[in-house]
């Protein structure tokens, strides 16, 4: 660190070059066929239905559907396709077989509203729409329709026979168009839709080969994965991994509706051996006696992201399964899903940190107020650059313009500080830091610490707006069954561990914390409740 940018300490890893014309989907599968799994390798088990799909039939069912699709569908290569379905076999299978051909998948949550998902579709355009007969009264017409997944005209597609690679008429898919649009969490304000090209996915695909080239020893990964989904396929989390599961040939569980019971004995009946997780989960295997129930000695590593993780969540998790590596990663959609990771057991106890730059990436913390580049140990924007960087919002060139410079900085929005060895922490959203008087305070700071009370299920940390101080810190806990914590209780909690300003001076109680399907707390119903008096 001299120049203000911090970079990866990775060697960085070869991409191929720019103007060979590759899509992910290419890559992914060409990938697969340079691994010595046979055909007859589990890749997709649906632990609802029992189904499962191995990796003949998928790469059989690809082409199958990529072929009709060419042929019956009309559809021309940069259309946009919607996709609102639970997960399912048919899933991968559609991601795989639209990417291929150059058409840009749009992944929504099938539990959207009405107005979400109108609101998705403006920004991305479809031509077309796949979904479900439970879904697809939420589409409105497009151009060449809706195709229900669970329909019998669906399951025709899959199942051509006699498509080789010859029958498909060839489609010449550059590098840098689009793969997918992906929508951000509406964490922070309304949903943006972010364009994904397919050189941010083959970057994000290349580490992902590399750390299963490279990390074998160290993470203790055996040879043949079985990672159970209890990130949803429509988010980039769930998104990269499982274009990531096909290149490392994985065996992928999948739940249609996820369940923690439901999921634990998944993890029993098919020795799964990881998982990608958002923090609640962890406070899940933490707090339930429900683990004690199940045999989760297969268990390997959990990969957490999306959402801050509590030192003291973590240092319990390690405590009550001292055979599962915890670790952590943080990024973005914008970024792909990728930026920083926590890699081996060695830096997984270094609690709080997300790991190092990942290869390949540059980074610079950056004072809000005075736009410097700070050094290591002070807390600023953290702003990111390299190949798994994002094009832009569609259909937002605001948006874009306030996110990502001319010189290919993308803005996080995320607080952060780089230790002197390159470790990365997260301090929280600048959008969200509470201003009490001169003093901003972390919300996620104080949340970590109501989960360390054992008579605290949930909680979440809100502004509440103040006359004197401006914002008071506000808690909004989920008591354990049987406690009867009370308000003074937790604010004497609290206020014995954290510097005067950053005490919490009001407290509710409610049954259950709004989340995300990606395991973000929806601050931002909170905050409405609070002033409209609608909880408490
Ligand atoms: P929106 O941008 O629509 O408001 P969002 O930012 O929640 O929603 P995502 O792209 O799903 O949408 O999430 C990225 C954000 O998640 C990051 O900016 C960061 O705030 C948070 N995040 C991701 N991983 C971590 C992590 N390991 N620790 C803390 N925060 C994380
Ligand atoms: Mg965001």
């Amino acid at each position: 660190y001299q120049t203000g940018i911090y970079s990866s300490l990775n060697a960085p890893i070869p991409l191929p070059p720019t103007n060979q014309p590759l899509s992910v989907a290419e890559y992914c599968i060409s990938l697969l066929h340079s691994t010595s799994t046979s055909g007859a390798t589990t890749f997709v088990v649906n632990a609802t239905t029992g189904q499962t799909l191995t990796y003949s039939q998928f790469v059989s069912q690809v082409r199958s559907l990529a072929y009709c699709l060419q042929k019956r569908y009309s559809l021309s290569q940069n259309d946009v396709a919607f996709i609102l379905s639970p997960p399912s076999l048919h899933i991968p299978v559609l991601y795989f077989a639209l990417m291929s051909l150059g058409i840009i998948v749009s992944p929504a949550n099938p539990l959207g509203s009405n107005s979400e998902i109108a609101h998705q579709i403006q920004l991305s355009k479809p031509a077309i729409a796949f979904a479900t007969s439970q879904t697809s009264h939420k589409i409105p017409s497009l151009k060449r329709g809706t195709i229900l997944l669970d329909s019998p005209e669906f399951l025709s597609l899959l199942t051509q026979s006699n498509i080789d690679n010859n029958t498909i008429k060839p489609v010449k898919v550059n590098q840098s168009d689009l793969a997918a649009i992906l929508y951000s969490s509406g964490t922070t304000g309304r949903v943006k839709g972010v364009m994904m090209t397919h050189r941010n996915l083959i970057a994000m695909m290349a580490a992902i080969h590399h750390s299963n080239t490279t990390e074998g020893n160290v993470s203790d990964k055996p040879p043949q994965s079985v990672t159970f989904f209890t990130v949803p396929l429509f988010h980039v989390f769930g998104f990269f991994m499982l274009l990531g599961a096909v290149l490392s040939a994985d065996t992928v569980v999948l739940m249609e509706r996820f369940e923690f019971e439901e999921m634990l004995r998944a993890v029993e009946k098919y020795k799964i051996t990881d998982m990608p997780v958002s923090p609640p989960l962890v406070v899940a295997f933490v707090k339930s006696d429900l683990t004690k129930k199940y045999d989760l000695s297969s268990l390997q590593m959990l990969g957490c992201g999306g959402a801050p993780l509590g030192q003291e969540v973590a240092r319990q998790f390690n405590e009550k399964f001292p055979n599962v590596l915890l670790v952590q990663g943080y990024g973005l959609t914008e970024t792909t899903g990728g930026a920083t990771r926590v890699i081996g057991p060695e830096e997984a106890a270094r609690y709080g940190t997300v790991g190092r730059l990942s290869e390949n990436m540059e980074a610079k913390i950056v004072d809000p107020v005075t736009g410097e580049a700070l050094p290591p140990g002070q807390r600023g924007e953290l702003w990111l650059r390299g190949p798994i960087v994002m094009k832009g919002y569609v259909g937002d060139e605001k948006a874009t313009a306030e996110t990502l410079d001319s010189e290919g900085w993308l803005k996080t929005g995320d607080i952060c500080y780089f230790d002197s060895e390159g470790f990365v922490y997260i301090v929280d959203r600048l959008k969200e830091l509470i201003k009490y008087k001169a003093y901003q305070v972390p919300p996620a700071e104080l949340e970590h610490l109501l989960h360390s009370h054992p008579e605290i299920a949930d909680a979440a940390v809100i502004p509440y707006p103040d006359e004197e101080a401006g914002q008071i810190p506000m808690a909004y806990v989920v008591r354990n069954p049987g406690s009867s914590i009370t308000e003074a209780q937790v604010m004497d909690f609290i206020a014995r561990q954290v510097a005067p300003y950053k005490k919490i001076r009001r407290v509710a109680f409610i049954n259950s914390i709004p989340k995300s399907p990606a395991g973000k707390i929806l601050r931002r119903e909170l905050v409405n409740h609070s002033v409209s008096g609608g909880l408490s």
